[in-house]
C-alpha cells in the first residue's frame, strides 16, 4: 500500500512549486505598475530610475513572507499525511457484509482513503465484491455505507444507467436514460502526456525561494521595522496627548462658590436672577441642582429656556462644569436644572475630546 507520508524533500518541492507560481503572478503585477517610457527625456530619466523599484521591493517582502511560512506549512502537510497513514493502518475492516443481489458474504477488494474537506474528516473506504455475481458495495471504516449519488436525466428525471467502455488508453463513460437513450458521455484519457518543460523553473526557484540566510535577514529586518513603528507610534501618541493635556490644564477648575459667583454675574446680564445652587450630590461626578428666576417680563417659556441654556453653556465653556444634557425646565418664570462638575484629569480630557 502506497504511503501518504513522503520524504521532506517532496514537501519542500511542493512548497517551492507553489511559491514560483505565485511569485510569477505577483511579479507580473508589479511590473504592470511601472510607468511607460514616453520619449520625453526629463520624464523618462525619472521613470527609468523608478521603474522596477516597486517590483524589487514588492518581491522582497513577498518572498520573505513565503520563506517565513515555509517550515510551518511543511510541518502541517507532513502531519496531515502521517495521520492519513495512521488512519489507513488502524482502520478496522467492516465484517459481515452480504451481497444485496444473492445474499452471499462479500470480500474486500480495495481499501482507499477518502480525503475529507473543511467539514468532513478523512475516511477509509472499503469496496466489497460479491464472489458469485460480481456486484459491489462500499463501506467506510466508520461503518456507514458508501452511496454513489446517481445521476438523473435532465428531461424525465429517471436514474441514468452508467457503463464504461475502454479502447486502448481511453475510457468512455456512457450515461443512458431508459427512455431517452444515451444523453451524455465522458472521456478519460489514461495515456500520460509528457509534461511541458518549464525551462525557467530552476532560475525562478533560485530567485523566489530564498535561502535560509536571506530568510533570516528578512526576519530581522521585519523585527527592526516593527520595533521602529512601535517607537514612532509612541512618539505620535505623546504628541497627540500633549495637546490634549495642555487643553486640560487651561480649563478653569471652579469651586462651588466660584461657580455660583460666575453664574450670578453672567446670568443677571441676561435677565435671570436669584440663582439658588443646592448642595451637590456626591458621586463619581458632583451634580448640583439649581433654580433661577426669569426677571425679563414678556419672555415666554420657550425663549426663556433656550436663552438660559445658551447663556449657561457659554459661561461654563472654559470651566470644569457643564449643564446636564437634560437641559432646563420651566414653571411660571422659575427655571430648574442640574450642573455637573468634573474633577479628575482624565474626565476633563474626555470632556475636551468629546467637543
Ligand atoms: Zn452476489
Ligand atoms: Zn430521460
Amino acid at each position: 500500500m502506497e504511503k501518504h507520508l513522503k520524504s521532506e524533500q517532496y514537501y519542500i518541492d511542493r512548497y517551492d512549486r507553489m511559491t514560483v507560481d505565485l511569485m510569477r503572478i505577483k511579479e507580473k503585477f508589479f511590473l504592470d505598475c511601472d510607468t511607460k517610457i514616453t520619449g520625453n527625456k526629463n520624464e523618462d530619466e525619472f521613470k527609468r530610475a523608478t521603474n522596477g523599484l516597486f517590483k524589487d521591493l514588492g518581491l522582497y517582502f513577498e518572498t520573505g513572507e513565503r520563506y517565513l511560512e515555509k517550515s510551518e506549512t511543511i510541518r502541517q502537510w507532513m502531519d496531515e499525511d502521517k495521520k492519513r497513514d495512521e488512519l489507513m493502518e488502524s482502520a478496522k475492516t467492516p465484517v459481515g457484509i452480504f451481497c444485496l443481489a444473492c445474499n452471499k458474504e462479500m470480500s474486500v477488494e480495495t481499501k482507499t482513503l477518502h480525503i475529507g474537506n473543511l467539514n468532513t474528516e478523512d475516511k477509509v473506504l472499503f469496496i466489497f465484491r460479491c464472489g458469485s455475481c460480481r456486484k459491489g458495495r462500499g463501506f467506510f471504516h466508520t461503518g456507514e455505507e458508501f452511496k454513489a449519488t446517481p445521476e438523473h436525466c435532465d428531461k424525465c428525471g429517471k436514474v441514468l444507467d452508467k457503463t464504461h467502455k475502454r479502447e486502448e488508453e481511453k475510457i468512455t463513460t456512457y450515461y443512458k436514460c431508459p427512455e431517452h437513450g444515451v444523453i451524455k458521455t465522458y472521456e478519460y484519457d489514461m495515456e500520460s502526456k509528457p509534461e511541458e518543460v518549464d525551462s525557467n523553473y530552476e532560475t525562478d526557484r533560485d530567485r523566489f525561494c530564498i535561502s535560509d540566510e536571506a530568510g533570516q535577514e528578512y526576519l530581522s529586518f521585519k523585527i527592526r521595522t516593527d520595533q521602529l513603528q512601535k517607537v514612532l507610534r509612541k512618539i505620535e501618541d505623546r504628541e497627540a496627548n500633549q495637546e490634549l493635556y495642555d487643553k486640560v490644564a487651561s480649563i478653569k477648575k471652579l469651586s462651588i462658590v466660584e461657580l455660583e459667583n460666575l453664574l450670578v454675574s453672567k446670568l443677571e446680564e441676561q435677565g435671570y436672577i436669584k440663582l439658588e445652587l443646592k448642595t451637590p450630590e456626591q458621586g463619581r461626578h458632583v451634580i448640583a441642582p439649581f433654580n433661577i428666576r426669569d426677571a425679563k417680563s414678556g419672555r415666554e417659556e420657550y425663549d426663556s429656556k433656550k436663552q438660559l441654556e445658551k447663556a449657561i453653556k457659554k459661561t461654563l465653556e472654559t470651566t470644569n462644569w457643564r449643564l446636564m444634557s437634560s437641559g432646563v425646565s420651566y414653571r411660571l418664570g422659575m427655571l430648574f436644572g442640574e450642573l455637573r462638575g468634573y474633577e479628575k484629569e482624565d474626565d476633563l480630557a474626555k470632556l475636551i475630546a468629546k467637543k
